[in-house]
């Protein structure tokens, strides 16, 4: 018999491969029973300490805070844990999607360059859809709301406006796969990129 705090068994925990690079995000019950079969290892947020699961299970779980109780135990919940094995498993690529292109453009015009808030902006096909332009990562930029009107059916250099960067697919980051605001803090130390930013401040 298991219990939890509310909503904590499904929320997320950061996958690390042997070499501690970000791999995957798993449930927290998924988590907790690769650690119990001793597939992964729980690692300590503040120090980095990892923990099998009778260590894990030893911790003390603090007043308030989340937690995951059976019969006899009190368990601190996994927020990170690394694979006890080599995985040989590539790093998934980034889905393309609405809301991973304004995370990959920081909620930025891509061609005035301003952050006029997210509802003020639109997908932009860089070679335009009505012309045969694809919906990809190298065709899909933010615009503003007057970027895009002037730009309208045209390629940037008819357009005569040009691209901060060119658009390419992202590398994928767990953050891609949590909702907004589930995010936890403990994964920033493992995840390196420059995502944290458009994620805090939305
Ligand atoms: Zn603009």
């Amino acid at each position: 018999m298991i219990e939890a705090t509310a909503g904590v068994l499904s929320d997320q925990t950061l996958v690390l491969n042997k070499s501690w690079a970000a791999i995957a995000t798993t449930s927290v019950r998924e988590a907790l029973s690769m650690l119990f079969a001793g597939t992964a290892r729980a690692v300590e947020p503040e120090t980095y300490q990892i923990h099998g699961f009778d260590s894990w299970a030893s911790l003390a779980v603090e007043a308030g805070e989340p937690c995951v109780r059976t019969v006899s135990l009190e368990l601190r919940v996994p927020e990170v844990i690394v694979l006890a094995r080599f995985n040989g498993k590539p790093r998934p690529r980034a889905a393309f999607s609405r809301r991973n292109l304004f995370r990959r453009d920081h909620n930025r015009c891509q061609y005035c360059g301003q952050r006029p808030g997210t509802s003020e902006l639109t997908i932009d096909h860089v070679h335009p859809r009505s012309r045969g332009g694809a919906s990809s990562w190298e065709n899909c930029v933010l615009a503003c709301v007057p970027c895009n009107r002037r730009k309208a059916n045209r390629t940037p250099s008819e357009a005569r406006m040009s691209l901060l960067s060119p658009p390419r697919e992202p590398e994928w980051t767990p953050i891609m796969e949590v909702p907004v605001g589930r995010v936890r803090q403990a994964w920033r130390a493992f995840v390196s990129d420059a995502y944290w930013n458009a994620e805090l401040q939305p």
